[in-house]
């Protein structure tokens, strides 16, 4: 399963429950780009990779060939989404490269579509799943390709771009690259655009058996009979004859093959198997891969490739290619083994009856990883969680892997954070302060998750809160936790711990969590209430500080509303207080009192305000999409030509980018 990819205030939310830590970049988040670029609805955004340089030389040069596998798999992707993208590709790529030779116009246009389509993965947009609109005209279209040929590009003739130009363009053809529509006589199989079926109904394949469900294309012969295509790399040696993308699996397994000789030990079984599933393309060997996968966990450079997620197919069987290479952030992870050392000394000093302090806390510790490479249906466009395999069997029997991608969710922060600090941050000082601490946010999820959740016990009768406290359970259980690290990240100790480096810091982050209450209403459809766990507890924290405390008040200047923090010690107190009332709740199991909070602070939205709200966040236009532009990685060899070690590049440019990983540069 794989969370997003998610509209920015959506990742916002969801960046609560991932363990990021501000310390120790490199380079501090502000003083780099992430936004590079913005086409119609979609950012252009570049991945950093820290801590990429603090591997060993030979974790450096696994990530180089696992990157290397990621990149020789990517075509997969797009043919399997739709069967004229890579024709189309080869197009855009050409004209691009040949833009100086076009009318300026007609290059620009070419230029924004040719963006999206590298973004998007083809010519469908990948949340709507329709397709990209093109302002060039066919005559203008065939005037480019022939001033382009003219200057040496290779093309194909005017017949044939016809033909693609109505492809791209005909709003009556391959609408949707996966239809879920069944009203009407709708088929999702026979409707989807998508090339997992060629000429099959889903009546169709009621009557056919596929061998390979996961890892084949089905076709619907002339003679109306089906064949099943499966994807893999064959074996001449065990007389297994090559299938579907053959070439590109012998590609990536190639690349795999190289990583073996740097892989640690658990990581080299999973490769082999890995290897071995490509090979055969038997579910089976897919099967091993995933066991051997679940449990290398101790390992520091991490890869996901293969046919994996299953949402591209209307039908949820055909997994679509994707690739994942990353690495544990030791710094950040450090940083939140630092803080888990500490859970016993927090657990002492909460605001909450002696009652209810446990004698021995365990913070809860858990990976965060940075994505050093994605492509195919994880890139451009990234989820920001994944947890794998999906083989329910193995998840029940061996487990399974959760890992946050945390430099993607500190992406997507700076980028829409920053567009909603200038419209919603009172005033200057307020907007200068959340620049300064762009960071700080990850101090407060990491208190969250390993502090706040791992605090805390219950009255023995009461045995399960979430039974009793029932529909109100994890909307106060997420509060408790979001009030732990509120509570002390304005604390002393963690300056001492080197976590946070001033009051002014945790002002920042007071105003950011308050700011987030009136920006989080834009996932609140206009007449709706707040259902999500996350957004009410966040609801309920802030106006309940509105209604019984000091600690945020309500300012209405030129038609707009603001909620400030007047200072950082009111705020504190004033989180000290509720925490104290939260954790006595889930302690003795007061659904009542409970009920109240929720019920009175959570989960209603004044309209007025929230049309306010909608409106304004209308008029910033964030994102819907980004696209990412990878790291790059190249090779350090020695005299032998092996490679021994990698250097990062962060290049900040996505055409140079796709024009080289499709060889064109
Ligand atoms: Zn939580």
């Amino acid at each position: 399963m794989a969370n997003g990819p998610l509209p920015s205030p959506v990742v916002a939310a969801l960046a609560m429950t991932v363990l990021v830590s501000c310390s120790s970049s490199p380079s501090p988040a502000s003083e780099r780009k992430v936004l590079l670029e913005r086409v119609d609805d979609t950012a252009i955004a570049q991945l950093w990779a820290d801590g990429f340089a603090q591997l060993t030389p030979r974790d450096r040069a696994l990530c180089y060939h696992l990157a290397q596998a990621a990149i020789a798999g990517r075509d997969i992707f797009l043919d399997q989404r739709f069967a004229y993208a890579l024709e189309i590709r080869d197009v855009l790529e050409e004209l691009f490269v040949h833009a100086a030779a076009l009318e300026p116009a007609a290059a620009a246009e070419l230029a924004r579509y040719t963006k999206l389509f590298w973004v998007h993965g083809g010519i469908h947009h990948n949340l709507s799943t329709r397709k990209l609109p093109f302002h060039l005209s066919l005559d203008g279209f065939l005037a480019a390709a022939a001033r382009a040929r003219q200057d040496g590009a290779k093309l194909p003739d005017d017949a044939r771009l016809r033909v693609l130009f109505d492809v791209m363009t005909n709003e009556r053809t391959f609408e949707s690259v996966t239809s879920k529509a069944t009203d009407d006589g709708a088929d999702p199989v026979r409707d989807s655009a998508n090339n997992l079926y060629v000429g099959v109904t889903s009546a169709d394949l009621e009557r056919f058996e596929e061998r390979h469900p996961l890892n084949s294309r089905v076709v619907k012969q002339a003679d109306g009979t089906l064949v099943e295509e499966v994807y893999r790399m064959g074996d001449p040696s065990s007389g297994i004859p090559p299938g579907r993308y053959a070439t590109e699996i012998a590609r990536i397994v190639g690349h795999l093959r190289d990583a073996l000789a740097v892989a640690p030990p658990a990581t080299k079984i999973a490769l082999e198997k890995l290897i071995r599933f490509y090979a055969t393309g038997d579910f089976a060997d897919w099967h091993a891969y995933g066991v051997a996968w679940v449990a290398d966990t101790r390992s520091v450079v991490d890869n996901v490739n293969g046919f994996v997620e299953v949402y591209l197919d209307a039908r949820g069987r055909k997994g679509a290619w994707e690739a994942v290479v990353s690495f544990v952030d030791v710094a950040r992870t450090a940083a939140i083994e630092r803080l888990a050392q500490q859970a016993q000394w927090f657990e002492n000093r909460m605001p909450w009856d002696e009652e209810f302090k446990k004698p021995n806390v365990r913070g809860i510790t858990a990976r965060a990883i940075s994505v050093v490479t994605e492509t195919g249906d994880s890139g451009p466009i990234t989820p920001i969680g994944i947890n794998l395999p999906n083989e329910e069997d193995i998840r029940q029997q061996h487990g399974s892997k959760s890992v946050n991608l945390s430099n993607v969710v500190e992406a997507y922060a700076a980028i829409s954070g920053a567009t909603s600090v200038e419209e919603f941050g009172f005033d200057d000082a307020e907007k200068a302060r959340a620049r300064r601490w762009q960071g700080i946010d990850d101090v407060h999820t990491n208190l969250h998750e390993v502090v706040g959740h791992a605090s805390g016990k219950v009255r023995k009768e009461v045995i399960d809160p979430a039974r009793i406290l029932g529909t109100y359970y994890s909307t106060l259980e997420e509060a408790r936790a979001d009030l732990v690290g509120l509570y002390w990240i304005a604390d002393p100790k963690l300056v001492e711990l080197g976590l946070v480096a001033s009051e002014d810091a945790a002002l920042a982050q007071y105003e950011q969590f308050t700011r987030n209450v009136l920006v989080q209403l834009r996932r609140v459809p206009r007449g709706g209430r707040i259902e999500e766990d996350h957004m009410r507890n966040r609801q309920l924290i802030v106006h309940w500080l509105i209604a019984n405390t000091d600690a945020v008040t309500v300012v209405r200047r030129d038609g707009k509303t603001w909620y400030r923090v007047p200072d950082v010690a009111r705020f504190r107190a004033g989180c000290g207080k509720l925490l104290a009332e939260v954790m006595r709740i889930k302690a003795t199991g007061d659904f009542k009192a409970g009920k109240a909070l929720v019920e009175g602070y959570g989960v209603k939205v004044d309209p007025t305000l929230h049309g306010e709200v909608l409106a304004r966040l209308e008029r910033l236009g964030l994102p819907s999409v980004t696209g990412f532009v990878m790291p790059e990685l190249l090779p350090i060899r020695d005299a032998s030509g092996a490679v021994v070690d990698a250097e990062i590049r962060h290049g900040m440019d996505l055409a140079d980018q796709m024009l080289r990983w499709s060889g064109r540069r």
